[in-house]
């Protein structure tokens, strides 16, 4: 086994099918994010800062369904999920079906030390703004800029200095869903898990499937004896039961990374203390590299 890196961080900017002209956007956009979250690591930050900032990038960027970018329900309003889980103590903040926040990660890494897991809705954002949160306009949100086709969350991975582990997602959820529905990026086990013993993990997919599988809880559990592909190939083959198309990022406690997915595209940077940061839209163009 190779010696863990002083720290890694891969993020991703959602599994779905990359139309040509937007595939460099999504590769920036990517790159963008996974250098803030280097920058953090580098200098000794915590895996949740990291995965924070990282997320915060993809969120304020409108080629990715999150935060930004979000796309509209079938009432054509916006509703954002998120979530951090911090693998130190097993930590985990989440808001759901939010409307007005800027930056849904940043609530979510406040819920993390609070007793509530997740707040929805009215209650996430009265949260927000007693904790003097970016509140903003609905309309901020929405994705006015580019096609979203398929599924579309972002999501990050950190492993840190002292080998302590997050994971983030954030999503504005499918396009057309029903008003109120809630997906799994905001739900620890399913869109996403960390534990400093194992692993982080972050999921983009149809988040039904991803709920019925609990598959983020599969992943995890599949990293305490296999190394992330392997992993992450058990984990796909028990989505087929249920069927949608996944993406799946993973980091485990030796820093090693894996990432895959089902769907044509998956745009994902990679970073670590022994590696420069890389992005791709497909798993084919970064075979070799993991354990
Ligand atoms: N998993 C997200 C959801 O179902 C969507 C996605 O990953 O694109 O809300």
């Amino acid at each position: 086994m190779p010696e863990r890196p002083d720290w890694a961080v891969i993020v991703h900017g959602g599994a779905r099918t990359i139309p040509e002209p937007l595939r460099e956007r999504h590769r920036q956009g990517c790159l963008e994010a996974v250098a803030a979250a280097a920058t953090l690591l580098a200098a000794g930050r915590s895996a949740v800062a990291a995965v924070e900032s990282a997320v915060r990038v993809l969120e304020a960027d409108p080629t990715f369904n999150a935060g930004r970018g979000s796309v509209p329900n079938a009432a054509g309003e916006v509703e954002c999920d998120a979530a951090i889980m911090d693998g130190r103590d097993l930590a985990v903040g989440a808001v759901a079906a939010v409307r007005t926040l800027r930056h849904p990660i940043s609530v979510a890494r406040l819920l993390l030390y609070e007793r509530p897991v997740l707040l929805v809705a009215e209650g996430a954002e009265a949260f927000a703004r007693a904790h003097g949160a970016e509140i903003c306009d609905p309309d901020h949100l929405r994705n006015t800029e580019t096609q979203h086709a398929g599924c579309d969350t972002v999501g990050c991975v950190a492993i840190d200095a002292r080998g302590n582990i997050a994971a983030g997602t954030s999503t504005g959820g499918l396009s057309g869903c029903a008003v109120g529905r809630v997906g799994d990026s905001p739900l620890p086990g399913c869109g996403l898990y960390a534990d400093d013993a194992v692993g982080g993990v972050s999921l983009s997919g149809e988040g039904e499937s991803l709920i019925r599988t609990t598959l983020a809880a599969r992943l995890i559990q599949a990293l305490e004896h296999d190394a992330p592909q392997a992993a992450i190939a058990g984990a796909l083959g028990r989505l087929e039961r249920v069927g949608g198309e996944a993406g799946l990022i993973v980091i485990d406690r030796h820093g090693r990374i894996g990432w895959d997915h089902t769907s044509d595209h998956f745009a994902v940077a990679r970073a670590s203390a022994a590696e420069p940061a890389r992005a791709f839209i497909h798993r084919d163009e970064d075979k070799g590299s993991d354990a």
